[in-house]
């Protein structure tokens, strides 16, 4: 019996012989080998994105740095799903680790003890890394458990890979493959760590069957054996050792063709990744002017898109979050991602090997890429226009695919090809010609002001503080033209200098780009920053967050860059500053609604609250609220498109979670869409002796010391 307790240490290759030694080596090169093949094939599809291109390579330190922050806290992951957040975080620094391991007695093995004889993989060295090692493969152990469980038994929605763009018996309508592919995935990872133990218990009950540290799985093992003969212990962990031996090689190997491949690709994409996606959509490459918009097939993506689709670990968090889903649309924005990805995989392999050494040299040869990505046995044309483009996908997603302008994409192609609702179509037409999705005469934008008792500025023909820019909804739609007026009477009370651009304001062209009109939102975009930049003005105020997001984040490329306020932040300081005084406390029971475009979109949670709290209201929270809130419905365009027969209208959804909440006096909004879409979902839904709607300015309005008086004296 060989007493390695005395020397501390333990043989890599105890038994094994020359010719066998000979042979593990060639299957670890050759394992390394299929690897590098497999992590490099890729590369080679990425190469036929034409529609853009890879962040700049400067950026690339800082963003592989914050992506491994990400990694390491597992933020993205434990978000709004804190089992699989925990599961996860055990699995990984598990097989970091154990990994780490191999790759440190590996070096000892095969590089310093033979050519340098140095040999640290000896005494307390040897026993502090055991303990680690020990300690994370009983970690692996238990995550994997964690993971195995949440998905056998918990069975969360977004783990159904079911499409809702599919119908039953249609191909890959319930994805089978994938949910085997995950299974196989864990499974393997758990025979892998749990032979590592029972190697370790078969060496303890041939060598010292004491209890050293925490080599408890392994002690326990050895106790099991302990009546086995030696000779009988040294055939089976020979056996042991080069099955857990083939099957981690052979793991190491698949990692690029299998599930595992996230761990390559969701860092890579994560590291990448576009901070502003979705709030600020990417203009059409000036060199690809002359081509039709949009993505049409896998040739028409960007780089980074395409690395995206492999990147996605069907984790279903966007899946969970999208409100089309949640309400019965066929649209799920992982399945877009994952249809993407199967026919990305399909281009590849048409392609062969020769396309991915040709690829990888430089010679791309686009033939399989130019397939459509749109149609029958694609992307779907009514998942397309399912999209409320809220960009709660992409916010959900841990690894930072951006599946909301992967649709908007998708939309440009689809309008340039007139693949587009009548509706829409004509909305469209009516803002090309009028400049606001009403249709009104552009002379009737600021007619709204003819009812207040004093006269707001033209902000074309003299300086003002304060430049307002109004927006369709609150310009022209009756109901939120009683919260501009409330807004505009507020302003006027508390002394601040503004105006507005009367029939010089246009659409400000959010939607109509979300809409996937590519060349109508720059026209409307271009009209607006010429009239804005001939006025004088220290910043810009809207109360349509829509307004807002474009101003603040698209306008700036196109050479309009100001600062913007919504109006709530506005109320806020100047009630902050005694400029608005409040009277008593108005006590009653409110929730706020979120507007996807102001919160989600561009950060601002606390402005509308802190002014709910100023006003007495007792505030009591959605179960969604903040970053995880329900859109509207109205969002990319679908305001001006009909419901979608047979589905649940998301305002309807969203006023229901309002009313489980208990009895509310108010449901509170800070957006002119919101206004209209829930006035009218809380009469649909058949609530409206339940709860009403008020938007923030009026309650504002209806507490403001002296205003009333103010009006009423004109
Ligand atoms: S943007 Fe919103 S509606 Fe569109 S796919 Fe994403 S979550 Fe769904
Ligand atoms: S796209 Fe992102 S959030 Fe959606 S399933 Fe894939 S990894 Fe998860």
């Amino acid at each position: 019996m060989l007493a390695l307790a005395s020397v501390k240490t333990r043989p890599v290759f105890w038994g094994v012989t020359g010719g066998l030694k000979l042979l593990w080596y060639v299957l670890a090169v050759l394992s390394v080998v299929v690897f590098l093949y497999g992590a490099a094939r890729p590369f080679a599809k990425y190469r036929h994105g034409r529609g853009g291109s890879w962040p700049p390579a400067h950026e690339l330190p800082g963003r592989l740095w914050r992506a491994l922050l990400v990694v390491l806290s597992h933020r993205t992951i434990r978000r709004r799903d804190g089992l699989a957040g925990v599961g996860h975080m055990l699995v990984f620094y598990g097989w970091v680790v154990l990994f780490a391991g191999t790759v440190v007695l590996g070096i000892d093995t095969d590089i310093t003890h033979p050519l340098f004889g140095v040999n640290y993989f000896k005494g307390n060295f040897y026993l502090g890394y055991k303990e680690v090692l020990n300690l994370l493969g009983t970690a692996l152990v238990v995550g994997l458990v964690v993971l195995m469980v949440r998905r056998g038994l918990v069975r969360p929605r977004k783990l159904s890979y079911v499409r809702p763009d599919r119908a039953p018996g249609e191909p890959g309508f319930d994805r089978r493959v994938y949910r085997v592919g995950d299974w196989f995935f864990v499974g393997t990872l758990l025979v892998i760590a749990c032979t590592g133990f029972l190697l370790e218990g078969v060496r303890i009950a041939m060598s010292h069957p004491g209890y050293g540290g925490t080599q408890f799985g392994g002690w326990v093992l050895a106790q099991a054996l302990s009546g086995v003969s030696y000779g009988a212990l040294a055939d089976l962990r020979h056996a042991l050792w080069w099955f857990h031996g083939l099957l981690a090689i052979s793991f190491v190997a698949s990692i690029p063709y299998t599930k595992a491949t996230h761990m390559l690709e969701s860092f890579l994409a994560l590291a990448l990744r576009d901070e502003q996606a979705g709030r600020r959509l990417p203009a059409i490459p000036p060199e690809r002017a002359q081509l039709p918009a949009g993505y049409g097939a896998l040739q028409d993506f960007s780089p980074l898109h395409l690395l995206q689709l492999d990147a996605c670990t069907k984790c279903g968090k966007c899946h969970d979050a999208c409100p089309a889903n949640a309400t019965g649309r066929p649209l799920s924005p992982r399945d877009v991602i994952l249809e993407l990805r199967e026919q990305q995989n399909h281009a590849a392999q048409a392609a062969g090997i020769g396309g991915v050494l040709g690829g990888l040299l430089g010679r791309e040869d686009d033939a399989h890429f130019s397939t459509p990505v749109i149609g029958t046995d694609g992307v779907r044309i009514e998942t397309i226009w399912s999209c409320m483009q809220c960009n709660a996908c992409v916010e959900a997603c841990p690894v930072g695919i951006e599946q909301a302008p992967i649709i908007n994409q998708l939309r440009r192609r689809a309008v340039e090809d007139g693949e587009l609702d009548a509706n829409l179509q004509a909305t469209l037409e009516v803002i090309h010609k009028s400049g606001n999705s009403f249709g009104e005469n552009r002379r009737r934008r600021g007619r709204w002001t003819r009812e207040l008792e004093f006269a707001v500025k033209d902000a074309r023909k003299e300086p003002v503080e304060l430049l307002w820019f109004v927006g369709d909804y609150a310009s022209f739609d009756p109901r939120s033209q009683r919260v501009t007026q409330a807004l505009a009477r507020l302003l006027h009370h508390a002394g601040v200098d503004f105006g507005i651009l009367y029939d010089g304001e246009h659409n400000a062209g959010n939607d109509v780009r979300r809409a996937g009109e590519e060349g109508l939102f720059e026209a409307l975009a271009e009209d607006n920053i010429e009239t804005l930049s001939g006025c004088e003005f220290e910043r810009i105020v809207t109360t349509d967050p829509h307004s807002l997001n474009t101003l603040r984040n698209e306008y700036p490329e196109l050479g309009g860059s100001w600062r913007i306020t919504h109006h709530s932040e506005l109320l806020l300081e100047l009630i902050e500053a005694g400029r608005l005084e409040l009277e008593g406390r108005l006590g009653y029971r409110v929730t706020y609604h979120d507007p996807c475009h102001l919160g989600r979109m561009n950060g601002e949670y606390e402005a509308p609250r802190e002014i709910l709290r100023s006003l007495g209201c007792t505030l009591v929270e959605m179960p969604r609220n903040r970053d995880n809130s329900f859109c509207c419905g109205a969002g990319g365009g679908r305001i001006w498109i009909p419901d979608t027969p047979g589905c649940e209208r998301p305002s309807e959804n969203r006023i229901r979670e309002a009313v489980a909440l208990g009895e509310l006096d108010y449901f509170v909004v800070a957006c002119p869409k919101d206004v209209t879409m829930y006035e009218d979902a809380i009469k649909t839904s058949g609530n409206a002796e339940r709860i009403a709607l008020r938007e923030l300015t009026e309650l504002v309005e209806q507490a403001c010391v002296g205003l009333h008086e103010a009006v009423a004296a004109g």
